[in-house]
């Protein structure tokens, strides 16, 4: 009994002690303009924009309002991204949910538009509804990495695989896994066969060698379930354009990577270069021709879109320029991080775009602008690097690590217990190392997940009394009346009515200005809702039809009084 006692006892002290380690939420705040407070914005929702943050957090108490922009609702843990083509890393065991980590960061899920740096203006894309959304800051941070380019590759951005985010490993696992579906009962046209199973990577850093060898394991592998298909038939081939693969690492250990790919089956181009693609084959640079269904390129990554169209100092490949204390040269409180900020390193270059670097960089640059805000002294980024580390797949891998160049099972080791512990939370480090045990010992995942896309045009519904749209709110679409009838308000006067067969909402895009009245539904409606994008490529590539639109645009608008815009 007394035991019992005792246990009950230690219980109730443990369970009250767990309660109040428990964090407790953040007071729930409206996302408001007015707060008075001075705000800092950071864009992106990367390794450089969430270290940041999470760093500024710990500095910082209520005294400013960080705000932090991201296409996505989670951070990606990239090193990681390779083996999600094999599924020996699911898909949710690589992305963490950016509010959880960031409790006290204002998260705005939406696409950084425009940038006003004379007028300190942050644009985000349209929501549900098409709102204008304007962000004012006291400080920026750029942290938008970079982006991968093909323009300039013939044939690449139609038929090439990127590898960059967790769309691009997703749907790279989903074709692999379709082109061996197909192969498997192909059995009239032989090349088609010879095609689907020839899978080629271009590029031989980091990224091409893990892509490569988890893409190379997996087909190997998982060729055993499909009766239609001899593992002999399967080809991977590796094109690299210098004498050797990893050139960012010792020569050793970049022969080892090269021997212990080629045991396993990959074919390994040197000194060749990939020049163009189409549907079928990768055109390499001496004129020789591979042919197949699946190319996957990591060509160097470029500039981000929006930093290239902004007036900052940069770099040849597009880079911002920043000083050591990661502040944009020539600007007040504007500041750049990561992949997409030229940053001096201490040995007298520039850092490179790894995670470990830029989750250093963001550290300083929280320290740095904690500094600017309250009259401190700004300290300067000093992080050399700890080494490099490239999974070759299967229990290998190959790591320099404080100099020390480690190879094989060791080297592999050290590479999934440094990461383990990298994944932020340990929700997600447990659940990861459960996955990877048990894919020591179960087969690999073959389902292919079919994603519907969410682009394109797509059709809409209306009832009376709804707003299709209100005066005032961003151009994003065109709309087309497929059935139905709409009242056109300028100012809450109808000005217009509209039905069957017409069109409204193009001037908006046409001109790049916001909606000059509201529309709104007066009979049940059905209309096609043509994105501004799809918009935008058909009208430049269809002259006719941006003709018609720009005719039926301006017979409305001299005084723009009868059709919305
Ligand atoms: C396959 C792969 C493997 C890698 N392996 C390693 C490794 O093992 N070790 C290592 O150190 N490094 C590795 N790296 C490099 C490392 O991931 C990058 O250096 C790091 O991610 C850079 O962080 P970043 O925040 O600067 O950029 P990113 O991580 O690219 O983040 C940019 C963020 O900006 C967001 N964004 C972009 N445009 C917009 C917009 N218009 N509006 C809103 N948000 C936007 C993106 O969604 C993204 O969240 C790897 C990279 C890849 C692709």
């Amino acid at each position: 009994m007394f035991y019992v006692l005792i246990l009950a006892s230690l219980a109730l002290v443990l369970w009250v002690l767990v309660l109040l380690g428990r964090r407790r939420p953040p007071p729930v705040r409206m996302p408001s303009d007015d707060s008075g407070k001075p705000r800092i914005v950071i864009l992106g929702g990367g390794f450089a924009g969430i270290y940041t943050a999470a760093a500024l957090e710990a500095l910082v108490r209520d005294d400013f309002e960080i705000v932090l922009v991201s296409k996505e609702n989670h951070f990606v843990f990239q090193p990681l991204l390779p083996e999600v083509i094999s599924g020996k890393s699911g898909l949710v065991d690589v992305v963490s949910p950016i509010r959880r980590l960031l409790p006290r960061t204002e998260l705005h899920v939406r696409e950084v538009e425009a940038i006003d740096l004379a007028s300190q203006t942050v644009t985000t894309s349209t929501g549900f509804h098409p709102h204008p959304h304007v962000l004012r800051y006291e400080h920026l941070v750029f942290a938008l990495g970079t982006v991968t380019d093909f323009r300039g590759l013939r044939g690449l951005p139609e038929h090439a695989f990127p590898f960059k985010n967790l769309t691009d490993a997703l749907t790279l696992r989903n074709h692999i896994i379709r082109a061996l579906e197909e192969a498997a009962i192909e059995q009239h046209d032989m090349m088609l066969r010879k095609r689907l199973l020839t899978f080629v990577v271009a590029g031989g850093g980091f990224s091409g060698v893990e892509v490569c060898a988890e893409l190379n394991d997996f087909v190997r592998h998982v060729a055993g379930s499909y009766r239609g298909i001899d593992p002999k038939e399967i080809r991977v081939v590796l094109v690299h354009s210098q004498d050797r693969i990893l050139p960012e690492m010792k020569e050793k250990l970049a022969l080892f990577a090269q021997r212990l790919l080629r045991a396993r089956g990959v074919e390994i181009l040197l000194n060749a270069r990939l020049k163009a693609a189409t549907g079928e084959a990768a055109l390499l640079g001496d004129g020789s021709v591979i042919e197949t269904r699946t190319l996957v390129s990591t060509v160097p990554a470029s500039a981000h879109p929006l930093i290239d169209a902004l007036a900052l100092p940069k770099t040849k490949n597009g880079r911002v320029e920043v000083d050591a204390t990661l502040a944009v040269k020539g600007l007040t409180n504007v500041w750049a991080v990561g992949d997409c900020a030229s940053v001096p390193a201490p040995d007298g270059g520039i850092a490179p775009p790894t995670a470990q670097h830029a989750t250093r960089q963001a550290e300083v640059l929280a320290q740095n602008i904690a500094a600017k805000m309250r009259g401190g002294t700004l300290k300067p980024f000093a992080f050399k690097g700890l080494g490099k580390m490239g999974s070759l797949g299967r229990q290998s891998a190959v790591a320099e690590v404080l100099g020390i160049p480690v190879s094989g099972f060791l080297a592999w080791f050290l590479w999934r217990t440094i990461y383990l512990m990298k994944i932020p939370g340990w929700g997600r480090r447990v659940k990861v190392a459960a996955s990877w045990t048990l894919d020591l010992f179960l087969p690999p995942e073959l389902v292919e997940l079919k994603l519907a896309g969410t682009i394109g045009v797509t059709q809409e519904h209306f009832e009376p009394g709804q707003k299709v749209f209100h005066q005032g709110d961003v151009g994003d679409r065109v709309y087309i009346i497929l059935t139905g009838k709409v009242d056109v308000l300028r100012d809450d006067r109808r000005i217009a009515s509209l039905g069957r067969g017409e069109f409204f909402g193009e001037t908006a895009l046409l001109r790049e200005t916001s909606r000059n009245a509201t529309v709104r539904c007066v009979e049940p409606l059905d209309v096609l809702a043509l994105p501004k994008r799809e918009f935008s490529v058909l009208s430049a590539n269809l002259p006719e039809l941006r003709r018609s639109f720009e005719a039926k645009s301006a017979e409305r608008a001299p005084a723009d009084v009868t059709a919305p815009s």
